[in-house]
């Protein structure tokens, strides 16, 4: 028996690459902590009249007491919240492999451009003429993410992919409406990501699933019987979440546009093309980019998303108002004069902070750096995919991955373990877990993208852990049924938890 709490001699010590040893969440919740009586601020007495509250409020805002409201200290406040602070999973403490994802760090240095006060201050509504520097901030990222994935523009707006791609397919269907057509599906693979069927059935679309080949990409012969006039277009991942090219991309666009479909860019895997190969210039007409994975901004907790939208020329009357333009004397304003226009997205020109984050990494790399760390990721899935791959079953086969690899459970197969019970062992490692079970169509699946930002040393850490899990799958297969251990709260419930959340303390929930 391994001793839940230790790791096998063969796994490295605590150092280079591993972010803690287990994580260690649970904390009660303020109202749990309260102390009757206990007050977190101290105020002068004030000089002038008290003002009676009902003298200027109305009845229904006024009340005696606030129900449940916890009483505490400041420190006891302060301490609540940086001990959850320490306990985030994040980027920041050691690797992230959350495959289709790109977690990658966000260098410190857009945190600084973004705390400028002409940045950080100026308030959304302020004139226009005061805002020509943050105006033409802007417009530079409009056009640094057309330059670098070829498109024509590019709005801002979205707040984030799944909603890029909502703007994206809104103007597909406001495309084909102006020409008088009415087309009532989309065709989309069966390995993309849940937000594409979502946002083409979110305008009305019904969504026809398109298998993709033995080879793991799609083909020409999958697309042509299903492609017609009734076909709005056709959404693509490239690469797609499988980790390969969709090497038959220019074909298949081909073949969509010839019956006047347009072809809709899932551009989350952008971190495998930045630099090397531009997704308008392989047939794209509109793409979503996810500055929170592509161009280091915060992701998940750390930040609202954002996830501007790029298209050809053709879709331009449609792009979400107001738009970013140029004035003939190099002013940058904002027209709302547009009346094909999908409409607003956003109630003002999206999430700011993020899009100086993005414009500050994107000059910080210039066009060299940002294909190097392209091919950096790209190098780094394939390590972590050849270092695993005598072990691991890779769900596709000998062929060259690009920024991540997925691995099936067959390697599992006798072990009475599940990839689920391998991921949350990786929590008692320090790990964040990679993403499971997607795409649906691998048995199993367990999605690794390690993107550039790992050491080789990281990398062989991470790899480590991997092979001790498997070595345990084997010998105890006990242990990574109840993982993680090192946690304060062991294996949940997800099912429960997802079913029946608890999602507002109440007195007496007990839990
Ligand atoms: C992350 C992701 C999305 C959705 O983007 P969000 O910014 O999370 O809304 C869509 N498709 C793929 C392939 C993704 O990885």
């Amino acid at each position: 028996m391994t001793d839940s709490t230790t790791f096998p001699s063969t796994y490295p010590a605590a150092g280079v690459g591993i972010a803690t040893r287990g994580m260690s969440l649970e904390e009660p919740l303020l109202f749990e902590s309260s102390r009757p009586g206990a007050v977190g601020y101290s105020l002068p007495k004030a000089d002038v009249p008290d003002c009676d509250p009902a003298s200027v409020l109305p009845d229904e805002f006024l009340r005696e007491d606030i129900p449940n409201f916890p009483e505490l200290s400041e420190p006891e406040v302060v301490r609540h919240f940086t001990r959850m602070s320490t306990w985030n999973a994040a980027v920041d403490l050691g690797l992230y492999p959350l495959g289709s994802c790109t977690m990658k760090y966000n260098p410190k240095v857009n945190e600084r451009v973004a705390r400028l006060s002409g940045f950080a201050n100026t308030h959304p509504l302020q004139a226009q003429e005061l805002s020509q520097g943050l105006l033409g901030s802007m417009m530079d990222l409009s056009e640094y993410l057309a330059e670098v994935a070829g498109f024509d523009h590019v709005t801002l707006q979205p707040a984030a992919g799944a909603q890029g791609e909502l703007a994206g397919v809104m103007m597909i269907r406001a495309y084909h409406e102006a020409r008088g057509e009415q087309r009532t599906k989309i065709l989309i693979p069966d390995t993309a990501h849940g937000t594409n069927p979502a946002s083409a059935a979110l305008n009305g679309y019904d969504t026809i699933s398109i298998p993709t080949g033995d080879d793991g990409i799609l083909h020409p012969e999958a697309i042509e019987p299903l492609m017609g006039p009734d076909v709005a277009g056709l959404m693509i991942t490239n690469p797609n979440t499988l980790g390969l090219f969709e090497e038959n991309l220019v074909e298949i666009a081909k073949i969509v546009h010839n019956q006047g479909g347009l072809i809709y860019g899932d551009g989350a895997n952008l971190n495998a093309l930045m630099g090397i190969a531009r997704p308008g210039d392989l047939g794209i007409d509109v793409m979503h980019f996810n500055l929170h994975k592509t161009f280091t901004t915060p992701h998940g907790g750390g930040g609202p998303g954002s996830g501007p939208v790029g298209i050809k020329a053709h879709l331009e009357p449609f792009l979400p108002k107001p738009v970013l333009r140029t004035h003939e004397d190099g002013g940058v304003f904002l027209d709302n004069d547009r009346p094909q226009s999908i409409g607003r997205l956003h109630g003002n020109l999206g999430n700011v902070g993020m899009m100086t984050r993005a414009l500050t990494y994107i000059r910080f790399m210039g066009p060299d750096g940002l294909k190097r760390s392209t091919e950096m990721a790209v190098l780094n899935a394939n390590y972590v995919a050849a270092r695993l791959k005598d072990r691991f079953v890779l769900a596709t086969g000998d062929r060259p991955v690009m920024h991540e690899c997925v691995f099936s459970d067959e390697h599992l197969e006798g072990t009475d373990v599940t990839t689920m019970d391998v991921a949350k062992r990786l929590i008692d490692y320090g790990y964040h877990p990679p993403t499971t079970y997607f795409p649906l169509i691998v048995h199993g699946a367990l999605m690794i993208e390690p993107t550039e930002s790992e050491s080789r040393e990281s990398l062989d850490c991470f790899i480590a852990a991997l092979l001790a899990i498997d070595d345990e799958a084997r010998r105890d297969p006990g242990l990574l049924h109840k993982a993680p251990h090192n946690t304060r709260l062991t294996r949940l419930d997800e099912t429960r938890a997802a079913r029946k959340p608890i999602l507002r303390w109440s007195p007496g929930s007990g839990e």
